[in-house]
């Protein structure tokens, strides 16, 4: 599986990188997304949507434990984060969720690895190491399934593109790595150092 890094230095870059998602999204897609509480998810959810052209604001449905939002398509923005078993998520009516009229966008998704589907996209985000600036925050996508791999590909192009666009320093430098591993390369917050292209 390739997997595919980069470090965000604000949220602003966070939800340029969400926004990068956006035009590959198509009704039925599901991605999940982990990191602990304030690595940014919301965040990056936030970006996405409003490139999708959600006009509502966009919150974390951690008390409503989902929000729909109307965007180019149907958007459902879940957060799992307080349920405790399977058997909650699908009182909820999470297998209605995955039908393939909306994008289904899940903070917390690891919780419920089993009930995603086959094909999906993981984003995992993470805060900085201590010696680390507190607004790093280190992005990884797996992408599962091989329609998802060329999405995170023009994710990146895009995010690239864009990234390069708001920074205040030119750089041709490349703020992505791309690794063949499993699981992300190296220490906490380091990926950028490790990775290979
Ligand atoms: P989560 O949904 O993962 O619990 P949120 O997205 O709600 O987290 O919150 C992330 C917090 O971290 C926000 O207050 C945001 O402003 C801050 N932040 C600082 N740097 C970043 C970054 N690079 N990316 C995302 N959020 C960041
Ligand atoms: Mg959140």
């Amino acid at each position: 599986m390739r997997v595919l890094s980069v470090v965000t230095h604000s949220a602003e870059e966070t939800r340029i990188v969400g926004a990068s998602l956006a035009p590959t999204l198509l009704p039925g897609d599901v991605v999940s997304l982990s990191g602990d509480l304030g690595a940014g998810k919301t965040v990056f959810v936030q970006g996405l949507c409003v490139a999708l052209g959600v006009e509502d604001r966009v919150l974390s449905p951690t008390f409503t434990i989902v929000h729909e939002y109307d965007g180019r398509f149907p958007i459902l923005h879940l957060d799992i984060y307080r349920l405790d078993s399977f058997q909650e998520v699908l009182d909820l009516g999470y297998e209605e969720f995955l039908d393939p009229s909306s994008v289904v966008l899940v903070e917390w998704g690891e919780a419920i690895g089993p009930l995603l589907p086959r094909r999906f996209l993981e984003v995992e985000l993470r805060q900085p190491g201590i010696e680390e600036p507190e607004d790093h925050r280190a992005l990884t996508f797996r992408p599962h399934g091989a329609e998802w791999i060329a999405k995170v590909q023009a994710m990146r192009d895009t995010a690239e593109t864009l990234l390069a666009a708001a920074a205040e320093e030119t750089t041709t430098e490349t703020r992505f790595f791309v690794t063949d591993e499993p699981q992300p390369p190296a220490s906490r917050g380091r990926i950028a150092e490790t990775g290979t292209d």
